[in-house]
């Protein structure tokens, strides 16, 4: 392994305050506008991954809530939310965002807390991209007429919503939000290890006064998401996570008349040609795979670099490396955090050891890891093929697969030789080359000399293996919707 120096001072440390946050010891289920115990008496533990204690208990969720939970939505469904006017639901809307915003400080360091993201990400992105998502489709509410012109919108009904752990909060806004616009009601269960600002989310929409039983929150493990998939009486699936579950809830609803959604995973690929701005590129490739731990879908995990700069990128690369600040998410100057479970970071590992014995060579900054929780350095692949393991699977940590290309037809036959097909990155100075490229990678999201970017007027979602349906913008409405 090769290692270099650290090239940055010792920062004092700048943790944010976990004081003012307000969190239970015991969390139960969120049903029909109350707190209710899980019918098995069973709970489980969600921890904080930078440090291995315990946040809180968590109710679990055998079929019998499940079953509960759905048959309150059916029943806010018929009786009063297929009945309340578009405006009055808009303004239910509106009061959830503004409620989340006065609590975001909050809701930044609970999440941090249960997800091991850095709080400047907590802080800066998934809260107010939340927020800003409620804001959103708070204003499509009562212009559905305007989003589908000449047809009649009705809502599904009752949608179940299946979130991961990488961006909790910001997963159940792009499912809650579009959902309540368009007229349907709600049972949505959070990913295991992240089930905390799920359930204040669940304190806010009651605090909003939201009818009982629009939003139902019922928290558990695989088998909880399974028993909404497998409900009879649940009229649309939304999922975002691996493309192993989505695969098992396809073939679940295959022959029902079910609606789905599926976000699924991404090997996506970051392009840089050689006229590219190579400062500004390295920047991106690093926002791109080290942001949230490289726990983000449409990571940018294989990188090409076009012959004649590659050299020079990766050193680049390197150099910028060995600045970031990996430690303390709480700790306002930290760049990388924890990775979200121990379960998580011993599957990063495989893959790292993986693809030392297929061959290639490593590249990590040398850094001191926190001993108590769970931490990956940045790692730097190259000497790989197309065929590694660790070019053609998810890893879903912070590793970069680096390769190279001489012509921008060889890129492309890289980049789109892979089973999914979320996003991709390209890195260039002519825009005609932008278009060549984004016409020809099959991606559904293609960034242009940036990375990463979110906003809740655009759609996102992928091809192939990543999944299908779209979230965010108009597009998004259109899943929680029939035309007539
Ligand atoms: P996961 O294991 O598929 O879990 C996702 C959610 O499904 C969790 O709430 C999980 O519960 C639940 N679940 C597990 N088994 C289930 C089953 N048989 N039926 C119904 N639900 C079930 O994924 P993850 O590890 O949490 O998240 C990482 C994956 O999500 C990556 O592959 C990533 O690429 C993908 N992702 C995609 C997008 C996108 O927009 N395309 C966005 C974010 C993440 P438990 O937590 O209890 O297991
Ligand atoms: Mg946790």
């Amino acid at each position: 392994m090769k290692k270099n120096k650290k090239i940055t001072w010792d920062y004092s440390p700048a943790p944010e305050s976990a004081a003012h946050i307000n969190l239970k010891k015991k969390y139960v289920l969120y049903i029909d506008g109350k707190w209710v115990k899980p019918s098995s008496g069973k709970y489980f533990k969600t921890i904080n991954p930078a440090n291995n204690e315990t946040l809180a208990e968590i109710a679990y969720a055998n079929e019998k809530d499940v079953d509960k939970a759905i048959k309150a939505a059916r029943k806010a469904y018929d009786t009063v939310w297929s009945k309340t006017t578009p405006s009055e639901r808009a303004k239910y809307i509106y009061r959830i965002a503004r409620l989340m915003q006065e609590r975001a400080r909050e809701f930044a360091v609970i999440e941090t807390l249960d997800a091991g993201k850095v709080i400047r990400e907590s802080r800066d992105i998934d809260i107010p991209l939340a927020c800003n998502h409620f804001f959103y489709y708070a204003g499509w509410a009562d212009k559905l007429e305007y989003a589908f012109p000449n047809r009649k919108v009705e809502p599904v009904g009752v949608a179940g919503q299946i979130t991961p752990w990488n961006f909790p909060l910001l997963m159940a806004a792009w499912k809650i939000a579009p959902a309540l616009a368009t007229g349907n009601t709600v049972v949505l269960k959070p990913a295991e290890t992240t089930p905390l600002t799920a359930l204040k989310l669940a304190e806010i929409i009651h605090d909003a006064g939201l009818p009982p039983g629009v939003v139902n929150i019922v928290t558990g493990y695989g088998d909880t998401g399974a028993a909404i998939v497998e409900h009879d009486d649940v009229d649309k699936i939304a999922f975002t996570g691996s493309t192993r579950v989505g695969k098992i809830i396809q073939k679940t609803i295959a022959g029902t008349d079910k609606k789905a959604t599926l976000e699924l995973g991404g090997k996506s690929a970051n392009i840089i040609l050689e006229d590219a701005p190579l400062d500004q590129a390295v920047e991106g490739i690093v926002n791109g795979i080290f942001f949230n731990q490289g726990h983000v879908c449409c990571a940018g995990s294989r990188l090409f670099i076009q012959e004649s700069v590659a050299e020079k990128v990766i050193d680049k690369l390197k150099h910028r490396l060995n600045s970031l600040i990996i430690g303390d998410p709480m700790d306002k100057n930290t760049d990388i955090g924890a990775v979200n479970s121990k379960m998580q970071l011993d599957s990063i590992n495989k893959y790292i050891k993986i693809g030392l014995e297929e061959g290639a060579t490593m590249y990590q900054p040398e850094c001191t890891l926190p001993k108590n929780g769970y931490y990956c350095p940045p790692t730097l692949f190259t000497d790989v093929a197309q065929s590694s393991t660790i070019v053609q699977e998810e890893i879903f940590g912070p590793v970069l697969t680096i390769q190279t290309f001489r012509t921008v037809d060889e890129a492309i036959q890289k980049a789109n030789n892979t089973p999914y097909g979320l996003a991709a990155g390209i890195w260039t100075d002519k825009g005609s080359r932008i278009f060549n490229l984004a016409t020809k990678l099959n991606a559904g999201v293609i960034w242009a000399n940036t990375y990463n970017k979110f906003d809740p007027t655009s759609p996102f979602g992928g091809f192939k293996e990543s999944g299908f349906g779209r979230e965010g913008g108009l597009h998004g409405l259109s899943a929680y919707v029939k035309l007539k």
